[in-house]
């Protein structure tokens, strides 16, 4: 859930700006989130979404969050949002744990072979997902493309061509790092979303009242934790064991027994580790692999996978799963490098 006090707080321009539109009810036919924190322009793309379907927003035009509507978006299983990000998974029905796998597996060899971008194929699948109009009752579709910066210029000919023929209940969400990267002839035809860098002192200062220990304090700020999600999870995971365990896993990360570990110490209280827990995990990884500062094809596949692996917390997949997985798809990557 976002917490919609803080997004309002941090990014005052895109929440003016958004919050106008809904009220209103005047979308525009496409957004451009642009700037740094791929985590928050995710996340607000998501309440965007969801605002458009909720029939229980609050004041400032936001979704609920919590009804039905809110809740299969978040899961990724209203036939009316496309969502494309890194990894491709899109889904149009719930999938099984076994589906999920076999996805995972998949997307796992088929990395080791290319790098991802939003292609042509995706643009125009799209195109075909939504020529039949909107099939819930909301009467609206939402698609969203994440990290725009890696499309191809077919695609984003084709995305153009797109753009040129809005259509009065479709609204596109496009999130990218840079605006540099994008086609002038595409951002001149979105609605522009700035998203500023949150400054990192603040929270580290509120941290710190909160944890006696620099580098966990750190790696919560550096990780975007507020002070809400930073409670939790020193409040009923094990966060310090956690940092202990990544920190011991960084360095034998090519080695089988570092999983071994991991299954028998802080991961193994009980035969499921919680999606908190293991994301943690996942930031800390993060936070030492950027500490090596080494800016080399293996630094940014490891990057890669852990940044997926988080974006995986949020499918219905066995975090358990999912850190055998990343910790697999880890070990290869160092040693193929
Ligand atoms: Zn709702």
């Amino acid at each position: 859930m976002i917490d919609k006090k803080l997004f309002k707080e941090q990014q005052p321009v895109a929440f003016r700006t958004l919050s106008n539109a809904l009220k209103s009810d005047r979308l525009s036919h496409a957004y451009l989130f642009y700037g740094p924190g791929g985590a928050t322009k995710s996340r607000i793309a998501l309440l965007l979404t969801q605002s458009i379907s909720c029939k229980h927003c609050d004041e400032d035009g936001f979704a609920c969050q919590e009804c039905t509507s809110c809740k299969q978006i978040e899961r990724d299983e209203n036939p009316d949002v496309y969502w494309l990000r890194p990894g491709g998974l899109r889904q149009t029905k719930p999938l099984s744990r076994k589906e999920l796998t076999a996805w995972w597996k998949n997307e796992l060899v088929v990395r080791e072979q290319k790098t991802w971008r939003i292609k042509k194929e995706d643009i125009l699948a799209i195109q075909e997902a939504f020529a039949a109009g909107a099939i819930t009752n909301a009467d609206h579709q939402t698609y969203i493309l994440e990290q725009y910066d890696a499309a191809t210029p077919s695609a984003s000919n084709s995305l153009l061509k797109f753009l040129e023929e809005p259509k009065s209940n479709l609204t596109g969400i496009l999130t990218v790092d840079e605006l540099s990267n994008v086609l002038p002839t595409i951002v001149s035809r979105c609605q522009l979303i700035p998203f500023r860098a949150r400054s990192r002192a603040a929270l580290v200062n509120e941290l710190e009242e909160m944890i006696d220990d620099s580098e966990l304090v750190e790696i919560l700020a550096w990780s975007e934790y507020d002070l809400n999600r930073a409670g939790s999870l020193l409040e009923e995971e094990a966060a310090f064991e956690i940092r202990d365990a990544a920190q011991a896993f960084w360095p034998n990360r090519t080695k089988h027994t570092a999983l071994v570990d991991l299954q028998l110490g802080v991961f193994a209280k009980d035969a499921h580790p919680s999606r908190p827990a293991v994301e943690f995990f996942l930031h800390c990884l993060l936070y030492y692999l950027e500490k090596d500062q080494t800016m080399d094809l293996m630094h940014l596949d490891l990057r890669m996978i852990l940044l997926e692996g988080i974006d995986a917390l949020r499918l219905p997949l066995d975090p358990a799963l999912l850190l055998e997985r990343i910790a697999n798809g880890t070990r290869k990557r160092s040693l193929r490098h």
